[in-house]
């Protein structure tokens, strides 16, 4: 009963700081406990406050909150220049950690459903991926994942200038890369193919997230909507083409859950796609055999097209596209196959995806070939910059 726990919890928070914060309406709700909007009455403003349940796992979770979003609010953005929430104060009251972070507006899946789940224009689709990349570039400095990014943690936030503008919010779930310590983690439409296939996992589970909002923000809907992990990974390789390469399926703890060995490499033995491959996806029928229960169908439909007909057709009615759109597609396609990499090692970095001329806004003539990392070494912007005047070179 969301009613009286929302009472309650209004008067933990009216109790909390002898009133400092004067809770006016909720705003979200999850596991963790609940966001509500407050008056400040110590700033005078208004200011969102996520008031944790008095559990200790949440409790040690939420610290872990605090700590990395401090870390990137002080160390890597001290004059919030990289659209990442600012955290403005927290205070545990009674066993429960109270957040109170900047106050924002609503967030890209209230948006999308705002505008009846289509898409939105390109210009916006461009402007807010450019500022979403913008707060990963800077996540990654810091070594840290985010693992929770989607629609809903990507708040619309009020602009000095009169462009649209975003920040990331929810660090909930976000680790230290290389102190990784879950492996059920990301919502599972933005869940990527080395979560899934439980592999050891980078910030660059990030980049693949980010690729499912780009998309889902041009065409409205949830790239991959699958309803069990299979239909998810089944809805990739049929939208992408390809499949996760060898050596990640080898090495790769739940491989045997969606896929089959089927021995070595030898000529013919290529997928569809002509991956030769020592795997298989398992069938349907095979999935149904081992849980006897079949995959769903997702909630939302469209056609099962591959990514650049799902794109360029958008939205799949046979309106006429003039150039420049057509181009603008092209673009998209091209910045969304880099983001959308079966491979974590080849999958740009948020620094590379900056550069691509979707996001410059520079003309699109070719794929777009980044400059190459040093893998793991993060690259200053300064230094990226100089390596990279025109937006990556070409092949
Ligand atoms: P959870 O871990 O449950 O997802 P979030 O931090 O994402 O918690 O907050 C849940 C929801 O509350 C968000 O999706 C958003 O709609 C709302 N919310 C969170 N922070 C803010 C904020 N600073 N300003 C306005 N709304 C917010
Ligand atoms: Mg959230």
């Amino acid at each position: 009963n969301w009613d009286l726990i929302l009472y309650v919890n209004l008067e933990l928070v009216n109790k909390m700081s002898n009133r400092r914060f004067i809770v006016k309406e909720m705003l979200g709700q999850g596991t963790f406990g609940q966001v509500v909007k407050c008056w400040d009455t110590e700033t005078n403003d208004y200011v969102a406050v996520k008031v944790i349940k008095n559990q200790p796992a949440f409790y040690h979770q939420a610290i872990m909150e605090v700590s990395l979003l401090r870390t990137l609010n002080q160390k890597f953005d001290p004059d919030d220049q990289h659209n990442i929430v600012r955290m403005l104060d927290y205070l545990s009251f009674q066993n429960h950690l109270c957040i109170a972070f900047e106050m924002l507006g609503q967030n890209l899946y209230e948006l999308l459903k705002r505008n009846q789940l289509r898409g939105l224009k390109v210009k916006y689709v461009q402007a807010f991926s450019k500022q979403i990349l913008e707060a990963m570039v800077v996540m990654r400095d810091a070594g840290i994942i985010h693992c929770d990014l989607k629609p809903e943690n990507i708040l619309l936030a009020p602009s000095v200038t009169t462009a649209a503008a975003v920040k990331v919010i929810d660090f909930g779930s976000a680790c230290l890369e290389g102190k990784t310590v879950y492996s059920y983690i990301q919502s599972r439409y933005y869940r990527s193919p080395e979560v899934l296939l439980g592999y050891p996992y980078t910030t660059a589970i990030d980049m693949w997230s980010f690729g499912c909002i780009v998309a889902e923000l041009f065409i409205g809907l949830p790239l991959f909507p699958g309803a069990s992990e299979y239909d998810v990974l089944q809805r990739m390789m049929t939208i992408l083409g390809g499949q996760p390469p060898d050596d990640l399926l080898r090495e790769a703890k739940n491989t045997g859950r969606f896929f089959k060995h089927v021995g070595n490499i030898f000529p013919g033995s290529e997928t569809p796609d002509g991956i030769a491959s020592a795997y298989r996806i398992l069938s349907e029928d095979e999935i149904e055999a081992r849980e006897s229960k079949r995959p769903k169908v997702g909630k939302w439909y469209f056609p099962s097209l591959k990514l650049d007909r799902l794109i360029c057709t958008y939205p799949w009615n046979k309106s006429e596209l003039t150039e420049t759109e057509k181009t603008d597609r092209l673009a998209l396609v091209d910045f969304l196959k880099g983001l959308l990499e079966f491979d974590p090692n080849k999958r740009w970095s948020p620094l590379q995806a900056l550069y691509h001329p979707f996001i410059t806004g520079q003309p699109f003539m070719r794929p777009y070939e980044p400059v190459p990392e040093t893998a793991r070494i993060p690259v200053t912007r300064a230094a990226a910059i100089d390596h990279n005047p025109g937006g990556g070179h070409w092949l």
